[in-house]
């Protein structure tokens, strides 16, 4: 397995520098795929990660693991935490990687200076914090519904409202209608006119 450092400079060159969240998501990725038995160094085309925050951790965990959203091997479950799990689709084998709450990286900071936490500092320490100070990993159980598994689109369905083609079983039926998301929940956009 490649080297901790190798591995960060990962996160950095994909998400432009290394900040705490960079560390976490380095060793969060780095513990998912060793509980695998996968090595970051090679293709895991097997290898799918839920990832459950949309911040820095994120892109780290993307950067060493290879996972993408356009590969299908990325899904993003907006749970605001910061954890992921990694899912062996080979053999079905899943191990959920979790940051212990709070890390005692941050309170000691606060008590050392009253001022804003040098994030150098929390970058160093993070990097060596023993694991089982900094993270939590429980094997878990996945079921992923066929529409989500990488491959050529088997799904397709067309909104009755806007007309608009729906893959993979994102339509949503209601009163026998079938609707897009968009239509039956209401957009995240307003129309300009
Ligand atoms: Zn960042
Ligand atoms: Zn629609």
């Amino acid at each position: 397995m490649e080297d901790f450092e190798t591995l960060l400079g990962k996160g950095r060159e994909f998400h432009g520098e290394v900040c705490p969240g960079i560390v976490m998501g380095t060793r969060i990725a780095m513990a998912g795929m060793r509980e695998l038995s996968m090595d970051p160094s090679e293709r895991n085309r097997d290898l799918m990660v839920y990832v459950e925050i949309d911040r820095c951790m994120a892109d780290a965990v993307q950067a060493v693991t290879g996972i993408t959203m356009g590969h299908r091997t990325l899904k993003y479950r907006d749970y605001g935490k910061f954890a992921a799990t990694f899912v062996d689709m080979a053999t079905g084998k899943a191990f959920r990687v979790s940051a212990v709450e709070g890390p005692k990286v941050n309170e000691n900071d606060k008590s050392e200076k009253s001022s804003r936490p040098d994030m150098k500092e929390i970058v160093q320490k993070l990097s060596k914090v023993p694991e089982e100070d900094l993270l939590v990993i429980e094997e878990v159980k996945v079921d992923i519904p066929p529409q989500d598994i990488p491959g050529f689109p088997k799904y397709r369905a067309y909104c009755d409202d806007c007309g608009d083609r729906v893959l993979d079983r994102r339509e949503i039926i209601i009163d026998g209608k079938t609707l897009c998301r968009a239509c039956a929940e209401g957009p995240y956009y307003q129309k300009v006119e």
